[in-house]
Parts: C-alpha cells; structure tokens; sequence
C-alpha cells in the first residue's frame, strides 16, 4: 500500500499549495462541506473516476499502524471537552438533547428518549445537508410541524417534501419520513445502539453514531468529512481520505478517541472543532485546544514547506454528467379575455417519477434533450409532450396568447449539471371551450393545475422555484401585459 508518514519524508502528495490544478467546482465543493456533514460511511465511501493520489515517498507505515495512545487519547478528550464546554453554538437541537430535563438519566421514560432521538436523527440528517446557520430556521419550522416521532408518521410524502424545499437530496428527508413510520409500526421504542438503528431504513452509519452517542450516550464514534480533516492533520495521514481503507482506519482511530463518558459531547466536539478551528484552508492553530498533539502542525513547524492545510490530501471529485432540458412553463388563463394582474391562470405542475432524481416532487412540464438544442427544436418536443401527455395540440384546441424564451439557468446537483432552457407558454381556451382533460395522460403522469398564489406559498425544489422566479421577473419587466392579439407567437430569444 503507498502510504506515508509525513514526519519522516516530507511528502507533499497532491496536497494543499502543491496542487493547484483543481477545478473551481471541485474546491468549491470542498470548501462547502467545512461545516456541512459530510457523512462518511464505513461500507460505502464516495467513488471517484480519479486515479489515487500518487504518492511520492516509499512507505514508512501502513495505514494500520496510527493509533491514538491512552494518553494521547485522554489528553485530547480533556481539552476538547473544555474548549466544547466554553465554546459549543447555542443550538435548538442541542437544547433538546442536553437540557436537564431530558439529561441522561437511566429512569428517563420512553417519551423523553424518543424527544432526544428524534431531535438528534432530524437535525443530523439535516445538517449532511447545509450549514448550521441554514439547519436552524429549518429545524425549527419541522419540529413545530411534527414535535415527535408519532406526529412525523402521520405525515404525508408531499408535506415532507414542502417542508423539506430548498434543501435538496430529497431522498434524505423520504427516509425520515418512512423511517419514522417504521418505527411507529415496530412499537414505538426508538433504538439505541447503533446496530438497531442501522436496522431503519436510511440511517447510515454516521446518522447511527450521532443518534446513539448524543441522544443516548453509548460510546460509539461519528466520522463526517470534518472529523476526517481533524484526525488526517492529528496523524498527518497523507492516503487518500475517500479510500474505503483510510475510511475504515479513520473510523478506527475516532473510535480511540471518543470519551466514554460524554461520548455525543465529544464528538460533537471533534465536528464542531473541524467545522471552525481546524476549517479546510484557514485554520487557526494558535487557539485549537488539540494542538500539542497535532502532528501536522508539528511537522509545518519542522519544515516550511509544510503546511497544515496539505492534510487530508485532496483528491478531485467524480466528473458531472451534463445534461440539457427544454422546461415550459404552461399558464393557462380564463376563458375570459381578461388580461394582466385581474386575469385568473394557472400554472401546470408534473409530479416527477416516484423513482430517481428528485423522486416524486412538482415540477413545470419538461422534456429532457439528448444534447443541447435550438429554440426551434425544443419547441418541437415540448409541443409533442404537450400533446401526448395533455392532449394540448397548440396549433387546434387552445390559442397560444404568447410564447416567449427566458433563459437559461444551470442546476448543479452532485453529479449531474443540468442545463434548463425556459419557456412562458401563455395559453387560452378557444371559445368557451375548456382544455379536453379526459385525455390527459393519467396512467403515466401525476400533474395538477396550481395559481400563483397557491405556487408563491408552495414548497417547490430550488430549481424549480428558479425557474418560477425567472418567469415572475420577466413579467415584470415586461409590466404583466400580455400581447393577446399575436396569432403567431413571437420567438423572443
Ligand atoms: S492544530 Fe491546527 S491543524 Fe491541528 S487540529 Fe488544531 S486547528 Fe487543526
């Protein structure tokens, strides 16, 4: 295995300032999981395309052989805890958790171990997926909608993921919602140990060990992508940190270190130190409690041409797939000739596919393109999907009152860049004529007509609500007059 210990070679690897190749998106993505968590998992960490790091030292040591000694090991618990103790973000969760009413105690009835479970498992999923700042507001808002476990069971998927909108991965809060209905059916008792909670479906091994250590106190370790910073510059491990070895390793040292006594402050502690001291490109070493037993400070200050932030070696991310999709959006006004702000329309809304991206949530009607295409071209399809799915032909049964381009808009998601190409379609029925809604394609497609109102107060995807914003500020700068005499629409560009 090519592995080194940096205090003997000096390697510098594909580290910090010697590697400066990097894409923007790649840093970027870095960067924004220096306080997000990151779950790393023991049994499945992240693939990349990239090959591994090279690494330009012989071995002196194999991953096996860090360790943590005891009094390594109690030395960083102490100091930890006490930086912790002076220092922890006053967080609702935490309140939940730790106030003295629902303290640890060993008569603590079912209710209050389901409070505590249930607000750490609510707020770890959320925080994996934005910052604390951002979790806070959600947090709140959710655990007013559903304060237990027996509330969230009760909940339908559409609700969750309303309440859910602007979070993304909206997988993570499905699993919530049916991991909380499954352990409403099993009984109601909220696991303990890691090894039931791993039983419930989506809690992984991350989300196991934060409900267990914090909300029940089992000595159990939690690695997220800021533990994993910390303990690379603590050993100065120069393997590539997504290596499911180094994963499995670094897994092992967290469990040296967590305290058997506060285990869930602890490692709140080590996430919460990665997510502000030991940040990913400014450490501030001078005031980080743990820097006696620092190894990749001690080897920067052996040596300048090392540097703390070399540790964990950066390995670049999966390249995104790009993909391009034409997006309608279908306003359908009354079928009185009223136009502007007094006119009542309605917007159409498709409910995706119950499996895949974006799994069962409302979006304008969209056709996805093979490859980037023309205004023309994209018309085309989307006139065909229009027809087959909703039997609007534009050319016969409604008039086309305007059709107008408005951009663009990239939507980034882990691995896939998504081009949007974004239409207005303004549509009225012919005559008194209403659309022929017994055609519509039922069988296949789940979709509904929403107003404006009910849309601005909807819980839409950040990209959809995009996209609707987009179209609001066009109208706008358009002062909400519609050209309702264009018999040919106009091909704005
Ligand atoms: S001394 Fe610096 S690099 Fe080391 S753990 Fe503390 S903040 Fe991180």
């Amino acid at each position: 295995m090519q592995l080194a210990i940096c205090s003997h070679f000096q390697t510098h690897c594909l580290a910090g300032k010697h590697n400066r190749h990097y894409s923007l998106s790649s840093m970027d993505a870095i960067g924004a999981g220096a306080e997000k968590r990151t779950a790393i998992s023991k049994k499945r960490p992240r693939r990349t395309t990239q090959p591994k790091p090279k690494i330009e030292v012989p071995t002196s040591g194999d991953i096996e052989d860090f360790s943590f000694s005891k009094d390594e090991a109690l030395q960083i618990r102490a100091s930890l805890l006490e930086w912790y103790d002076n220092n922890q973000r006053d967080l609702p969760w935490r309140r939940i958790s730790s106030s003295s009413s629902c303290g640890f105690k060993e008569e603590d009835d079912d209710d209050e171990r389901e409070k505590r479970g249930y607000a750490v498992w609510v707020s770890e999923v959320m925080l994996q997926q934005t910052r604390v700042s951002t979790v806070i507001d959600y947090f709140n808002r959710w655990m007013n909608k559903w304060p237990t476990l027996h509330h969230l069971a009760q909940a339908s998927l559409e609700e969750v993921n309303e309440m859910w909108a602007g979070l993304g991965y909206y997988r993570r809060a499905r699993f919530l919602l049916e991991g909380a209905k499954e352990v409403v059916e099993q009984g109601g008792t909220f696991p303990e140990t890691v090894s039931d909670l791993r039983n419930i479906k989506g809690i992984g091994e991350y989300t196991a060990g934060a409900i267990s250590s914090i909300a029940f106190k089992k000595a159990v370790p939690v690695v997220d992508g800021n533990v994993v910073r910390v303990i690379s510059r603590l050993k100065a491990i120069s393997a590539n940190p997504k290596d499911a070895a180094t994963v499995k390793k670094i897994w092992k040292l967290a469990g040296q270190l967590v305290d058997p006594f506060r285990p869930g402050d602890f490692n709140q502690a080590l996430m919460e130190l990665g997510a502000t001291l030991c940040s990913l490109s400014n450490p501030g070493c001078a005031a980080c409690p743990i820097s006696a037993q620092c190894h990749a400070l001690s080897l920067s200050r052996q040596n300048e041409s090392v540097h703390v932030t070399d540790y964990p070696i950066k390995v670049m991310k999966a390249k995104q797939r790009h993909e391009f999709s034409a997006v309608s959006v279908v306003e359908i006004l009354d079928c009185q000739e009223t136009i502007g702000p007094q006119s009542s329309s309605k917007f159409i809304l498709v409910k995706r596919p119950n499996k895949g991206l974006l799994a069962g949530l409302w979006e304008f009607p969209s056709v996805l393109l093979e490859k980037e295409a023309d205004l023309a071209s994209r018309r085309i399809a989307i006139d065909k999907f229009l027809q087959s799915s909703f039997n609007l032909d534009l050319k016969e049964s409604i008039r086309i009152v305007s059709r107008e381009y408005i951009g663009e808009y990239v939507h980034v998601f882990s691995h896939i860049r998504l081009k949007m190409y974004i239409e207005l379609l303004v549509l009225r029925p012919k005559g008194n004529r209403s659309i022929d809604y017994k055609k519509r394609d039922k069988e296949s497609m789940t979709w509904k007509y929403v107003d404006s109102k009910n849309l601005d107060s909807m819980g839409l995807t950040s990209g959809v609500r995009k996209v609707y914003n987009m179209v609001q500020k066009h109208k706008q700068t358009d002062q909400g007059t519609i050209p309702e005499r264009r018999r040919k629409p106009a091909l704005r560009r």
